[in-house]
């Protein structure tokens, strides 16, 4: 999404957010017990906008204007070459309103509590919204289909089924190369179970490859500048661009259980590679909280199983593989059994929490 050409793809991934609206508001999310402190304890690049809670429109306060750039990146406000004042002015009132509608949260256009949690959920860096057209709402509005693609939904070409891919940028990680090649097979994999598309590794010194993989620190060349831990996790470019950047000052775990990770904000990297490779081949995102599309996910979260939605819409663009066994059953995935634990909790901040933990879509880094 960093170049001009392929940045208005990036935007369209916000369209299917829309389709949140039919599903259960992310509210109801639960956080994982202990989550609170979590998110207090550790700063995140949007850890402010806490401060913005229950800010409304016709309000001026101190942090509104990078909460406008945070909704200028994911494609909910145009870019302001003049820059953003401090005002909760009609604008900002509306792309909260579109923002509350792709992620299932009630449309109340100000900054409640469930809205903040979510928009400080670790996530893909890609845009909900793509020039300007959240295209989500529009025929998804009753449950099913919830996955989006980029505009114009760029694909490989359909002749070209064998993709080969390569992990061309490693020095900012501590993982050897069979580790990574590990990882990334098995994300490819899932991809691959559901589709007649396969998918070879190739050495990054070949030059041969379809698709590159690397970690990237802050600002890389692309426009997309990474931030730290948290915050934007990952991004990934539409067909057939081929490039898909990890933070690299994320917690990365690249092996065993995440869930026990000695990090608070260790993030899957599979979970994140499996999302990030849906972006690849053409989705953008899904407004389905279950589905791998999802914008946003939790730390010390495993989410690595296609959702039936990201199956209908990596079919619906390549084909499905005869053998494909279906997808497994939403078994409670342990996000969803960490959240129940806070359930219960009705304080306005475990419904911030909540939220978050909700928006487990892609990236699971939060805190
Ligand atoms: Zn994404
Ligand atoms: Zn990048």
């Amino acid at each position: 999404m960093a170049t001009s050409t392929t940045s208005p793809l990036l935007f369209l991934l916000a369209a299917m957010a829309v389709a949140a609206l039919v599903t259960a508001p992310v509210s109801s999310a639960d956080l994982p017990s202990g989550f609170a402190a979590i998110t207090s304890k550790i700063p995140n690049p949007w850890s402010s906008f806490k401060n913005l809670t229950d800010c409304r429109f016709g309000e001026q306060q101190q942090g509104l204007g990078k909460l406008k750039r945070y909704l200028v990146h994911f494609g909910y406000l145009p870019e302001s070459p003049a820059g953003f004042t401090d005002l909760f002015d009609a604008d900002l009132e509306e792309a909260v309103k579109v923002y509350q509608r792709n992620f299932g949260l009630n449309v109340t256009g100000a900054m409640d509590a469930s809205t903040v949690a979510q928009m400080m959920a670790p996530r893909c860096g890609v845009a909900d919204v793509i020039n300007g057209t959240s295209t989500m709402a529009s025929s998804h509005v009753h449950g099913r289909g919830l996955f989006s693609y980029f505009p114009g939904s760029p694909t490989w070409p359909r002749s070209k089924k064998s993709l080969k891919y390569a992990v061309t940028q490693t020095s900012l990680t501590p993982f050897d190369q069979a580790t990574l090649s590990a990882v990334f097979a098995r994300a490819f994999a899932r991809w691959s179970a559901a589709t007649t598309l396969n998918f070879t590794e190739t050495a990054a010194s070949a030059g041969d490859a379809d698709i590159t993989i690397g970690f990237y620190a802050g600002d890389h060349g692309d426009g997309e500048e990474f931030d730290g831990p948290l915050g934007t996790l990952a991004h990934a470019f539409s067909p057939t661009d081929g490039r898909f950047h990890l933070d690299a000052a994320e917690a990365w775990v690249a092996t065993g259980d995440v869930s026990t990770a000695s990090s608070d904000v260790a993030v899957d990297l599979e979970s994140v590679a499996v999302h990030e490779i849906g972006h690849l081949l053409g989705l953008g995102h899904s407004a389905e909280p279950e589905a791998i599309m999802y914008p946003t996910i939790t730390s010390r979260t495993r989410k690595v199983d296609l959702a039936s939605d990201d199956v209908v819409g990596i079919q619906s663009l390549y084909g499905g593989n005869p053998n494909f066994k279906g997808v497994t059953p939403a078994p409670a995935s342990s996000w969803e059994l960490d959240s129940s634990a806070a359930a219960a909790s009705s304080r306005p901040w475990s419904a911030l929490l909540a939220a978050v933990a909700l928006t487990v879509g892609l990236l699971v880094a939060l805190q």
